[in-house]
């Protein structure tokens, strides 16, 4: 039997955040989108998933408000999937997600994440050690760690060697 996605027993807004947001592959969906990626073939060279699921997490990001497509080309017609409001609010699980992941399990400072306005990393919380503030979204810059592979096959991972700020389209380079 395969396993539902829904705790029904569970009278608790984790359980209902994980019926939107806990299966396999998703939360990876969304932080490709905050990297700026928006087209559905970034997604699938980056991610390396079956269509079929990409397709599907779209589609349940999309319906659940998290994803908004957005025309881009009519001839032929291409959409591609922007965060709304609803999925820029995951930026602090996705951060603290990432950080207890590097303190607790790989050990490995993949990305580091700093204040534009300031070049200063940002603190446990989000927050910027010099000016104080919760840095928003777009005022945020992912700066490649010494972790990454320098080389690698995908053109969204190349194009993710550089810094560039946090939802800004990622361009990448034709192969
Ligand atoms: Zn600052």
């Amino acid at each position: 039997m395969a396993l539902g996605k829904d705790y029904v027993t569970q009278e608790c807004s984790i359980a209902r955040a994980l019926e939107v947001v806990g299966e396999r592959w998703t939360l990876l969906v969304v932080r490709d989108a905050l990297y700026g990626v928006r087209r559905y073939n970034d997604f699938l060279v980056h991610l390396g998933i079956p269509r079929a699921v990409l397709a599907a997490r779209l589609q349940t990001l999309t319906s659940e408000g998290i994803l908004e497509k957005r025309r881009y080309q009519e001839s032929p017609p291409r959409d591609e999937y922007v965060l709304t409001e609803s999925g820029i609010g995951l930026w602090p699980t996705l951060r603290s997600l990432g950080l207890w992941g590097r303190e607790h399990v790989s050990g490995v400072k993949l990305r580091e994440f700093r204040h534009a306005l300031c070049d200063t990393e940002l603190g446990p919380y989000g927050e910027c050690r010099v000016c104080g503030t919760i840095v928003p979204v777009p005022d945020v810059v992912m700066v490649p760690g010494p972790g990454l592979d320098p080389d690698p096959a995908d053109p969204v991972s190349k194009a993710l060697l550089r810094p560039k700020r946090l939802l800004e389209p990622l361009v990448t380079e034709p192969v």
